[in-house]
């Protein structure tokens, strides 16, 4: 199946008589015949289910979707993509680990790698993407276990070269973790150029509604976790009476691992409700990816004509800084976020957003309305002028998340906004 047939049909089967569209199961529990019956499942959870706190059919059939539009084996919906961001990382980092990231990250993310995981005694080296392969090498210490990077940097728009990363990830033995919220599976597939991990924040274009936060783990099923270096994937777990993942689920040791440890542990698992929602929005997805990316083209190329204009970053714009990398990683599009700069920097920036009639403020992307968002003042406030800065995030900058109102209804008030500046 293609994407969009993918995006209707996978995940949920309906057998004779039974409801076209996915049901939700909302029950916390399932029953067993027998103690023994439930003592089957203990042993190999993969068999049935035990418990809603991580696992459920109505979340299972989206994660299932999920994982085959990324070209995964097996996913994983957490309760949002912060969570998925956190256990994707705990899933392979302990106290006394560390781990390299991009620098051009969403900025919660940066708090959490920087400030939480720390807390944690896990050490985030962050490096510039853009660097050649041999200063990014630098960062790698022996206690180094993955790598992550986002495909479409939030805000700063900057194209992840996929295949360098992972290149150099594989190459110190540790799996490449891509975040792929911006770009979705749509747009662009992680594994196809040697990722191991995706997660997203479904809270964006995959919900597309603004109805829910959410998050899924993937797992390509390609990493190799029998190469010495990862003893929790090979040794018995005690938590799960010494059962060892690589031996029991093989390609899926790492989904399996994070599903039966950590959200056994931590339970971010998702409502079936909130599934359901999410499943509608990835009903549409590639309709929408399609418009978003014809929107925020025609919108980004007015924007770059006007005088009021300093920069423009849309890395489907000829002469993008990211062009050559988008049109290798994105050839159908680049989504429909676009980082403006007004000229007259922070104060010109909020004078055209307040200005703004049919675009709002709001701290959220993706949506299928217009939004703006002045990242220095919000998703990025709690960073130091330095790490905004590594974050591509200027104090003039604002995030335009272009929806799927009619294009010239977008531009009209855009217009009349920077009329104001
Ligand atoms: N990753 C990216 C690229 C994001 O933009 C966000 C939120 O804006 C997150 C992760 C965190 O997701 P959530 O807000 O669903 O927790």
């Amino acid at each position: 199946m293609r994407d969009e047939t993918k995006c209707l049909h996978s995940g949920y089967t309906p057998k004779n008589g039974e409801p076209r569209v996915m049901p939700i199961v909302q029950s916390t529990t399932y029953v067993y015949d027998s103690t023994e019956a439930v003592a089957e499942v203990f042993d190999d959870p993969s068999k049935s289910l035990i418990y809603s706190r991580f696992e459920n059919p109505t979340v299972m059939a989206v994660e299932e979707k999920i994982a085959d539009l990324e070209g995964g084996v097996g996913a994983m919906c957490t309760s949002s993509g912060q969570a998925a961001s956190l256990l994707s990382i705990l899933n392979i980092c302990s106290a006394g680990d560390s781990f390299v990231s991009t620098s051009t990250i969403y900025g919660g993310t940066v708090n959490l790698f920087a400030v939480t995981l720390k807390k944690l005694g896990i050490e985030c080296i962050f490096v510039d993407a853009d660097a050649d392969e041999e200063t990014i090498q630098k960062a790698f210490k022996p206690n180094t276990r993955c790598v992550f990077g986002e495909t479409l940097a939030n805000p700063a728009l900057a194209v992840l070269d996929i295949e360098k990363i992972a290149k150099i990830a594989h190459k110190n033995n540790v799996p490449l973790i891509i975040d792929n919220t911006f770009a979705t599976p749509v747009l662009c597939k992680p594994f196809e150029f040697g990722a191991d991990i995706v997660i997203h924040s479904t809270s964006k274009y995959m919900d597309g509604h603004a109805l829910q936060v959410g998050g899924v783990i993937v797992d390509s099923g390609k990493f190799d976790w029998t190469n010495g270096k990862f003893p929790e994937f090979t040794e018995p777990d005690d938590s799960y009476h010494g059962l060892v993942y690589t031996e029991k689920y093989g390609k899926m040791a790492y989904i399996m691992k994070a599903r039966m440890q950590l959200m056994r542990d931590f339970g971010a698992y998702p409502s079936a409700h909130s599934a359901f929602l999410l499943n509608l929005g990835l009903e549409t997805l590639p309709v929408r990816m399609e418009r978003y990316c014809e929107n925020a083209l025609t919108v980004a190329k007015y924007l770059q004509k006007s005088d009021k204009v300093e920069s423009v970053s849309y890395a489907a714009l000829p002469g993008d800084k990211y062009h050559e990398l988008a049109q290798k990683y994105l050839p159908k599009g680049t989504c429909g976020v676009i980082s403006v700069t007004i000229k007259g920097g922070r104060d010109a920036a909020v004078r055209f957003m307040d200005s703004l009639k049919l675009a709002s403020n709001e701290v959220h992307v993706a949506d299928i309305r217009t939004c703006v968002l002045h990242p220095a003042s919000a998703t990025h406030r709690q960073l130091t002028e330095e790490q905004l800065v590594a974050a591509g995030v200027h104090p003039g900058l604002i995030r335009l998340s272009v929806g799927l109102e009619n294009v010239e209804d977008i531009i009209e008030d855009l217009e009349q906004a920077l009329a104001n500046v």
